[in-house]
């Protein structure tokens, strides 16, 4: 037997953000992960952005989350020598007089001024802003593929990563340790993301799982270098490559790019694109997002060594860090896990029924 201090599931944001913090903290960590399975994380836009919707919503816990996560990310772009963080400003044309009124009374109404820069008409050529926008400052975007890839190299080169399929019935639990195959540690956490939903030991947590997509183009004439949202956004990649994105849909739950989608993020962009372009890839991913729209954090109500990590939904960029900083404290420290995400709000919804 190999002895841990965590066995992990799963490579995606967060079980990788999750599996850093605790080798930060000297903790002996397992990663397993399958990698024959389409992930969340390999699709992701990776904005990050402090105000967002309709009506111009601070997001959840923004004034704590993005100093957080920029502090993460930028310590670890030097520990991986890799570049994966790109602080931008995220441009909202306005889409009609209507718009614009409703979001300049926004922010007079609420002190924004902190998240928003007024940007005048006609800023830039190869999209329609010809009512000016808004800009949404210390926003921006994270190269989630490119950090995954250079943490697996972290972990590959500390001995603690393993491609595998991990199959539930093989766990053995007691009240001291957990053990699967060769392996052994005190806690399993499982970061399984969307596949938690076959998972017998958290499949009674109430996920909403939503199906998007992304779509990556080439553009040739397209020098904006901030992120442009309008119903539909516009990250620039390098390279003179751009995706575009995204898609929600809570039915038809598979990991396959659709006609329907293409047509949906295209038919958006159009609306404000001025400039042509050409598709060369798209792809489907599934959010874990969950019905309260809040992080699964903690331990299984019957199994106390057995952990989720979960739930990370619309936001694992900007929610991963600061609550993989959160279960390490609730796992080393037992400092209780914020009400909100600890999955102790719903052990009601645990029976005998749904014993593994
Ligand atoms: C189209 C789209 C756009 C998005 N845009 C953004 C965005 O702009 N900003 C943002 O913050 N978020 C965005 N997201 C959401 C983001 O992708 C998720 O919040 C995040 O990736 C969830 O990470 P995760 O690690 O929980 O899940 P996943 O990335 O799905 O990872 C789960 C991991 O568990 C592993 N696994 C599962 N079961 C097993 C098993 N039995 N054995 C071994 N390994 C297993 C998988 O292989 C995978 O590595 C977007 C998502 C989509 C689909």
């Amino acid at each position: 037997m190999q002895e841990f201090d965590y066995i992990i599931v799963g490579q995606g944001i967060a079980g990788s953000v999750l599996a850093y913090q605790l080798l930060k903290a000297d903790k002996r960590v397992i990663v397993l992960n399958d990698e024959s399975l389409p992930t969340s994380s390999a699709v992701a836009g990776g904005i990050f952005n402090p105000v967002t919707g309709k009506n111009l919503d601070k997001t959840w816990l923004a004034d704590t989350l993005f100093p957080f996560s920029r502090e993460f990310y930028l310590t670890l772009e030097k520990e991986t020598h890799t570049r994966f963080y790109y602080e931008t400003n995220l441009f909202r044309p306005y889409a009609n007089e209507q718009q614009r009124r409703h979001f300049l009374q926004l922010t007079d109404e609420y002190d924004l001024s902190k998240y928003i820069q007024l940007v005048k008409p006609n800023q830039y050529q190869s999209i329609e802003n010809s009512l000016g926008g808004l800009f949404t400052t210390l926003a921006g975007w994270v190269d989630v593929p490119l950090m995954l890839s250079a943490l697996k190299k972290l972990f590959v080169q500390k001995a603690v990563y393993q491609a595998e399929k991990f199959d539930y019935p093989a766990l053995v639990l007691t009240n001291e340790q957990v053990s699967y195959k060769t392996f052994s540690a005190p806690k399993i956490i499982f970061c399984d993301g969307y596949y938690a939903m076959q998972n017998p030991y958290f499949n009674w947590l109430p996920f909403n799982p939503a199906k998007g997509e992304t779509l990556i183009a080439t553009m040739t004439d397209y020098s904006i270098k901030e992120i442009v949202n309008q119903g539909a956004w516009i990250i620039p990649l390098g390279n003179q490559q751009y995706r575009f994105g995204s898609t929600y849909s809570w039915n038809q739950l598979d990991w396959l790019p659709t006609q329907e989608s293409r047509e949906n993020i295209t038919g958006k962009i159009d609306k404000f694109l001025k400039i042509p372009y050409q598709v060369i890839d798209q792809q489907a991913g599934i959010r874990p997002t969950t019905k309260d729209r809040r992080p699964f954090l903690g331990n299984h109500p019957a199994y106390g060594n057995v952990y989720s990590f979960n739930g990370l939904g619309t936001k694992g960029v900007s929610l991963a860090p600061y609550f993989a900083q959160e279960m390490l404290y609730f796992l080393e420290s037992k400092k209780d896990l914020p009400t909100e995400s600890n999955i102790r709000r719903f052990y009601s919804l645990y029976s005998l029924q749904d014993k593994v």
